[in-house]
């Protein structure tokens, strides 16, 4: 889905970078550099005209040294299992840079949500779980929603395993709806945690917010609460936000010449994302080529949609204002974009800790879900904002210690947290 670089040989080639630069013995970069276990099924489902249909499913877990695999599963018509796998791969390195006692998975099925029934889409949810079941669970591994995923089908699917099961489990799935076992703050959580590090860093880098622009890359959830936050929370303005078009299967970049309206755009998207155009011209919003977003007079880039748009050919269209990129999508940004943005000093919030506060309220989730007592949505936003700000200043002290840049001082926060894990487990002294 990367388009340019295959996803897993890019977790592996920026894995392999900082494994050298820690020496890590060769064995242990060997054990990390894949997943430990992975899953492939295909799932039978009977269409509403009738015909029987096969859906290609997968789960990869990728290291549970320090807890439960936890990850998103995604419904993408371009799925692979080496996408998968990378988004796997993240997984174990967020829940480590977080601080969060779990590991990395993570799942999909080859399919286009939007153009499938609810009916439909709830048989894909519950056969995902009747060929995992015995492989998941709130101690083994925890999926959640990402993209072409909602709270609805993580609600189906944690009632398919507690049918299952024969026992009420909502801690093994999380983003789940409110009033199933879901947590207050969770719809937020993905894109305000992007902007909790977006403030830290702007802190850090003497930027002022109230006088920042950001130009943000898709209209998910992610970078709906994104430009929210940056609106609300921070006080600057959002030049223009893009989205993937399921109707004219492309993408298109809206902006407005005041800044856009989160809030109003909100009630012009659809489940999938997708902007009502007309309703968007009418309001004075312009709209142009899907990858316009990145030439926007912007000081900060945040790429939330899916991997690899941020590459060798769409930065050269980058605006020189550009001091900052908050990676809110998991792997936005190619090795190549890496080169461009050390080159010029741009400081780079990495992918696995820039959207960690998706799992990190995931977490909470499940803590909540163990207690069986749930939390008020300030009270989870505001344990968010602490594990977020101490995640992003452990990472910029590694970045100062080491003099290494954003991405590598994050990856070296991770593995060696990782290692310690598998060490103090006994795993890495001959027990494998
Ligand atoms: N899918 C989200 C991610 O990539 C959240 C995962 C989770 O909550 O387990 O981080």
């Amino acid at each position: 889905m990367s388009g340019q670089i295959n996803a897993f040989e890019m977790a592996q080639k920026q894995f392999d970078g900082v494994a050298k630069q820690l020496k890590l013995d060769a064995g242990v970069a060997e054990v990390l550099r894949f997943p430990m276990r992975e899953f492939s099924f295909r799932i039978p489902v009977r269409m509403d005209d009738g015909s029987l249909r096969v859906f290609q499913g997968f789960r990869v877990q990728h290291n549970d040294a320090r807890g439960p695999n936890k990850g998103g599963i995604r419904f993408h018509p371009a799925e692979t299992l080496d996408t998968v796998r990378a988004l796997a791969t993240w997984m174990t390195w967020k829940c480590a840079v977080a601080d969060i006692p779990l590991g990395g998975g993570k799942g999909g099925v080859i399919c286009d949500p939007s153009a499938l029934s609810t009916a439909e889409k709830e048989q894909i949810c519950r056969g995902w779980v009747g060929a995992m079941w015995k492989n998941i669970g709130p101690r083994n591994d925890v999926p959640a929603p990402d993209v072409g995923t909602t709270p609805q089908m993580m609600g189906w699917m944690m009632d398919e395993y507690s049918r299952l099961v024969g026992q009420f489990t909502p801690g093994v799935f999380t983003g789940k709806p409110l009033g199933s076992g879901g947590s207050l703050g969770r719809t937020e959580a993905t894109g305000y945690g992007v902007i909790y590090h977006v403030r830290e860093a702007m802190k850090h880098l003497k930027m002022d917010p109230k006088k920042s622009v950001a130009a943000i890359e898709g209209f998910g959830n992610v970078a709906q609460y994104a430009a929210i936050g940056f609106v609300e929370l921070l006080g600057g303005k959002v030049a223009c936000v893009s989205c993937y078009d399921r109707h004219a299967k492309k993408s298109f970049t809206y902006s407005h010449k005041n800044g856009i309206d989160p809030r109003f755009l909100l009630t012009i998207v659809d489940e999938y994302g997708t902007i009502n155009q007309a309703k968007a011209e009418a309001a004075g919003y312009v709209v142009e080529d899907g990858d316009a977003w990145i030439t926007k007079d912007a000081d900060v880039l945040i790429p939330a949609a899916i991997e690899g748009h941020v590459n060798g050919d769409t930065i050269k269209k980058m605006s020189s204002r550009v001091k900052l990129v908050a990676e809110g999508a998991n792997g936005p940004c190619t090795p190549e974009a890496d080169e461009f943005f050390k080159a010029n000093k741009i400081f780079n919030i990495p992918d696995f800790l820039c959207n960690a506060g998706g799992v990190t309220t995931s977490y909470f989730e499940q803590v909540q879900n163990d207690m069986n007592y749930y939390w008020t949505k300030e009270e989870v936003l505001s344990r968010l904002d602490t594990k977020m700000t101490e995640a992003f200043k452990g990472v910029v002290e590694m970045s100062e210690k080491e003099g290494v840049y954003m991405r590598d001082a994050a990856y070296m926060v991770s593995i060696t947290r990782v290692v310690k894990a598998m060490e103090l487990r006994g795993w890495l002294a001959g027990t494998w």
